[in-house]
């Protein structure tokens, strides 16, 4: 698919310009692969990509398996970024390195429980809740320092950051403001927890200039999604 090479190509060309123009240090590029298939993966995979976001553990494990059946593929990190039930966190923690949706008590209980035991730690990010309705999920703003003591209890969850998505209810500027305030207050207490997984394919330029050190870019450089 060379369509897919050209727009990856492209969308990494207007990171590092914004980079450049901002004097900022690159983020991590998480091509969100949801919907599409394993191919699609080995493509990326294949044009140097090494970060994936998916947002169905039901869709994400049996692609994930699939991946690393052909070839040596644990250079990949696999990203969960959507929404995740406490019944599937068991399967989840099989293919994600980092989990972008820890949003709730429920949630983090569940997580601390199953990785109390393993040897290594995994990342993640609190998502945040920039609209005014609670089903959307993410902890609120006013929460968030709360929430964040109750995970450095856990021992091995390492907190990265905050994670939001704009809310569509104002400009993304006025939403990656709000998150790049909060990141500096949690920063003050755990000055570790530095990242901003913020930015997707209609507002990562804006992101980029909000701190952002994690993208999430699906349809910029996969196109339609197919499945
Ligand atoms: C789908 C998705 C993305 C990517 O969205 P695009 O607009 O296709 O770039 C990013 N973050 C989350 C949480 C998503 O579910």
């Amino acid at each position: 698919m060379p369509d897919l090479a050209a727009r990856l190509g492209f969308t990494r060309a207007e990171i590092t310009a914004e980079c450049l123009r901002l004097e900022r240090a690159e983020p991590t590029l998480i091509v969100v692969t949801k919907n599409h298939s394993v191919a699609l993966v080995e493509e990326l995979f294949d044009l140097g990509e090494r970060n994936f976001g998916e947002n169905r553990v039901q869709e994400a494990l049996p692609k994930f398996e699939e991946f690393n059946q052909s070839g040596n593929r644990s250079e990949a990190n696999w990203h969960l970024i959507g929404q995740l039930q406490t019944n599937k966190v068991r399967q989840a923690l099989e293919f994600a390195s980092t989990i972008h949706s820890l949003d709730r008590e429920s949630l983090l209980h569940e997580l601390s429980k199953r990785t109390v035991d393993r040897d290594s730690a995994i990342d993640v990010f609190i998502q945040i809740n920039l609209t005014n309705d609670p089903s959307r999920g993410g902890v609120e703003i006013n929460e968030l320092l709360r929430f964040a003591e109750q995970v450095k209890l856990a021992k091995n969850l390492r907190l990265q950051g905050i994670m939001a998505v704009a809310s569509l209810e104002h400009s993304p500027e006025r939403d990656f403001e709000i998150v790049a305030k909060l990141s500096e207050k949690l920063q003050a207490n755990h000055p570790e927890a530095n990242g901003l997984s913020i930015g997707m394919s209609g507002d990562f330029i804006q992101a980029l200039g909000y701190g952002a050190t994690h993208l999430r870019i699906g349809t910029a450089i996969t196109g339609n999604r197919q499945i």
